[in-house]
């Protein structure tokens, strides 16, 4: 069997798929592993690194077409998908809800197509789970971004010359993402409020040092899948208000409010911006669901109001070698998965409770 590993094309992308301690694991189990020359280039790994681990360099068009499971950071192109083999399997991020064109192509060519972002949020599947691997890199990112855009320190100092105050970081939504950025603002040390409408995030959030901003919002609660519901107009309001008040205080806001499936609440309003201190910045890190603050542009981080609003998409490929590491472990511990032991084969089980929930197309069907 064929694993087939292409480089990524999305503009800016720096992460690849697979670092050779994964091409290790799958040539132990019997696969062959095929990889575009300079798959690893932009993470300094040289082709040979690949080939010391068994894997054997070819064509784009070669690997796509010969392929029996085809791996890749981002969504594949119609193009491409036609020129793979009816009955291969492709594992990637598809973001499936925006992208119909691709799942049914995919359904037409007969693939099995995989969603990364639709694998269960459950204990089992943590290993094989991008979205938290990634939005946990993500989180350091922002707060590393907003520390060198900002024209001051994080931690307090003593000096001779006198008493410098930390810096303060307003994390709002302590997700994945949330959370590394409170712990990396903290480690660096900034004084960091926080807040989530997922009441069981604040002890999460106090563990971590921080202070849970509180807002009563009456009734919030989550999904059965731990993720937030939508609040109300009333209740945006509502939140509105108090984020208003830390955002003034703060020199620095990390937004990363997101709700699955969904466009991104809008929740800094360019009069908050207003009130805020000049020379402050903002990350918004929801830019890619739409985005949780006003004004804020894709890969742009325009002045508002002497506010740098900062929206740079893809924060993980900031830091692409650990990304990659991390994407590629999560990549083969999902191959690992559908591993049976018996016939010594990946077998892809559309029953399995794992796969049922991120399988998009199978047989010709499209499955969500
Ligand atoms: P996410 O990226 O979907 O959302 C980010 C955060 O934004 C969430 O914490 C959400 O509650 C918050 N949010 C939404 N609307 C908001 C608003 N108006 N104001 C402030 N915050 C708002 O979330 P995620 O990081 O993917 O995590 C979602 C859930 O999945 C969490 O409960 C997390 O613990 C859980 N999870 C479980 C596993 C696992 O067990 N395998 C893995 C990862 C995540």
């Amino acid at each position: 069997m064929i694993i087939g590993i292409v480089k990524e094309t999305f503009p800016g992308e720096l992460r690849a798929a697979i670092v050779p301690s994964a091409v290790t694991r799958f040539i132990k189990k019997g696969f062959n592993v095929l990889f575009e020359p300079g798959l690893g280039s932009t993470l300094n790994l040289a082709d040979a690194e690949y080939i010391t681990a068994g894997a054997t360099t070819a064509s784009r068009k070669d690997i796509i077409s010969k392929a029996n499971i085809l791996l890749r950071v981002r969504k594949p192109s119609i193009e491409e998908i036609r020129q793979m083999a009816s009955g291969s399997v492709h594992i990637s991020l598809l973001d499936p809800f925006n992208e119909k064109d691709i799942v049914t192509a995919m359904a037409e060519r007969g693939i099995s197509g995989i969603s990364l972002e639709m694998i269960p949020r459950t204990t089992l599947a943590q290993k094989m789970d991008t979205l938290s691997s990634q939005a946990n890199l993500a989180g350091y990112a922002a707060v590393i971004l907003a520390a060198e855009r900002i024209n001051k320190l994080l931690p307090m100092m003593m000096t001779p010359a006198g008493t410098i105050s930390p810096a303060r970081v307003f994390v709002i939504g302590a997700g994945v993402a949330g959370l590394q950025a409170i712990a990396t603002a903290k480690r660096l040390g900034a004084r960091v409020d926080a807040f989530d409408t997922r009441p069981v995030v604040k002890e999460q959030v106090q563990s971590l040092g921080a202070k849970f901003v509180e807002v009563d919002l009456g009734e919030t609660g989550q999904t059965k899948d731990g993720y937030a519901k939508a609040l109300t107009p009333e209740q945006l309001e509502k939140q509105r208000a108090v984020m208003a008040k830390v955002c003034a205080a703060s020199n620095i806001v990390i937004t990363t409010a997101l709700i699955f499936g969904k466009k991104a609440p809008v929740i800094i309003t360019r009069a908050m911006i207003a009130a805020m201190k000049p020379g402050s910045v903002i990350i918004d890190m929801a830019i890619e669901s739409g985005g949780n603050v006003e004004g804020a542009v894709l890969n742009e981080e325009p002045l508002i109001n002497g506010v740098r609003v900062i929206g740079f998409g893809n924060l993980p490929s900031r830091v692409c070698v650990n990304a990659s590491d991390m994407f590629s472990a999560n990549l083969v511990n999902f191959i690992e998965h559908s591993w049976n032991k018996e016939k010594n084969a990946f077998i892809l089980d559309p029953d399995n409770e794992l796969i049922k929930g991120c399988l998009i197309t199978h047989q010709g069907k499209v499955l969500k």
